[in-house]
């Protein structure tokens, strides 16, 4: 049985989904206004790994991860460049999917976009204020905080220590709201912006409508999870459920799961700061798999330092697995006899109890520190066990339960001399933008060094095509 922390009622429960044998799962995705960074790479891993455990355990995971794809960041960023919003978005949509690819995070089942779900939104604002739950003013919508009475029942805020707290925060053009508390779900359109034409004038929705439309479009008006960072919990999720709750009547997200920050020199990362790593720049000097290795060496509720030290501790324990997973491989190639003898038997039956430890230990709230602690005692004992004499039957199965248990946690075993499919197009894209720039030089480099990793290209009319040779 899995048990999950809910941030909800704060205590481990058992996991009982919805519908037998499946998952519904919602995890809000980034802002699309620059690459992503390090920290927003951390609940990509996190909940990944936790849709590869459910599916390990036989659940079928309906998952689903939005990009937020109007906001002021994107706005700000479009104008700064002269070029439109939704160019900004785009081009940062391909890349953080590149880097995905990279850390071995699987696309989730449906990647909606808000901008292309603006109609659902405009709906459930209509519903909302139907049932008395919004209101509008001067073109702006607001969701009527204090009539969802189970507000704060997420952050375990009290709302009337909010209201104290929010009356010196009152920000200017808010005076028109009916309380301090309540929110925007449709704000107006500002010069130079996009928007959308709605029954309230033109305008843009406000954040937190995005996740209860697409969630409830593509996964139903109850869901079995909801994650995403801690930042998240107030007030965008708070509010998630506000709206959801009181258009459906009936319970939103059955558990709420939340990873803690990603730290840098043990304060906290943040663009504003400026103490941040993309995960491209990290891509220059590391493996990705080194850094998702990294992510989950720490139980996803812990805080996590990030540094340049803990990155070569985790590159030297992947490559111990790595190296386990060689030698297995070349002891099956070099093995004398082929059948299990009745000691190779016990043996691989004894190793039945490493699988048993890394599902205990990710049943309880998906402790990945503890299942990769089973991974090392495995590699340890494949070590021990698979020895020169052994039959090729033996050294693969111990290497088969290797790759397996790695697998689950997205953690590729090959030493990382073969190139991704998306970084070979990646490279094969920029060889042919040398190209166009005349930098001959750069494009040839390109051209050998996917020679060198056994990727073959062809110039054909239809534009370039590989294979591996
Ligand atoms: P944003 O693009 O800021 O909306 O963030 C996308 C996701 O990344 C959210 O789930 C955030 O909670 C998460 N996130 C942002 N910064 C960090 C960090 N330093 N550590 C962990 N998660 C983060
Ligand atoms: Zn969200």
């Amino acid at each position: 049985m899995i048990r999950i922390y809910n941030t909800l009622t704060k205590k481990k429960e058992d996991f009982v989904p919805l519908e037998e044998g499946k998952v519904r799962m919602y995890v809000c995705g980034p802002t699309v206004y620059n690459f992503i960074h390090i920290g927003n790479a951390r609940p990509m891993i996190v909940f990944d790994t936790v849709r590869r455990y459910m599916e390990h355990k036989g659940y079928e995971v309906n998952f689903v991860s939005n990009f937020t794809d109007v906001d002021d960041k994107i706005i700000k960023k479009a104008n700064e460049e002269g070029v439109s919003a939704e160019q900004i978005s785009k081009r940062y949509i391909e890349e953080c999917k590149k880097d995905m690819e990279g850390m071995n995070i699987r696309p989730a089942t449906t990647h909606p976009l808000a901008t292309q779900e603006i109609d659902g939104m405009i709906d459930m604002i209509s519903d909302l204020i139907g049932k008395g739950y919004a209101y509008a003013v001067n073109g702006t919508v607001y969701f009527r905080t204090r009539k969802f009475e189970e507000y704060g029942k997420l952050s375990h805020k009290n709302l009337d220590d909010l209201q104290a707290g929010n009356r010196s925060l009152l920000v200017s053009g808010e005076q028109e709201k009916e309380d301090p508390l309540d929110f925007v779900l449709w704000k107006p359109k500002k010069e130079g912006e996009p928007f959308w034409v709605s029954p309230w004038g033109e305008g843009r929705p406000g954040w937190h409508i995005e996740c209860s439309v697409m969630s409830k479009k593509y996964l139903g008006e109850q869901i079995d999870i909801h994650g995403g960072g801690e930042d998240l919990v107030f007030p965008h999720h708070e509010n998630e459920i506000a709206q959801s709750e009181a258009c459906s009547g009936s319970v939103f997200s059955r558990y709420w799961m939340h990873n803690a920050f990603l730290n840098i020199d043990n304060k906290k990362m943040s663009k504003s700061l400026g103490n941040f790593f993309t995960v491209r720049e990290i891509s220059e000097k590391y493996d990705l798999q080194i850094l998702r290795f990294f992510m989950l060496n720490a139980h996803y509720r812990s805080p996590l330092n990030f540094s340049g030290e803990l990155m070569e501790a985790s590159k030297n324990a992947l490559e111990r697995i790595q190296t386990a997973v060689d030698n297995l491989k070349f002891a099956a190639d070099h093995a004398e006899t082929q059948e299990l003898t009745a000691e190779e038997q016990a043996v691989l039956k004894e190793a039945g109890r490493f699988e048993a430890q890394f599902d205990e230990a990710m049943d309880d709230d998906f402790n990945t520190a503890d299942a990769i602690a089973a991974v090392f005692d495995l590699v340890k004992y494949a070590n021990t066990h698979a020895k020169e004499g052994g039959s090729k039957a033996l050294a693969l199965a111990l290497c088969k339960k290797l790759q397996d248990l790695c697998g689950i946690l997205g953690i590729i075993t090959e030493k990382q001399g073969e190139l991704l499919d998306g970084e070979i197009e990646g490279l094969i894209e920029e060889r042919q933008a040398a190209r166009k720039a005349k930098d001959f030089a750069r494009a040839d480099e390109i051209r050998n060094l996917l020679l060198k990793k056994g990727i073959v290209l062809e110039d054909t009319r239809e534009g370039v095509k590989w294979k591996r040779a």
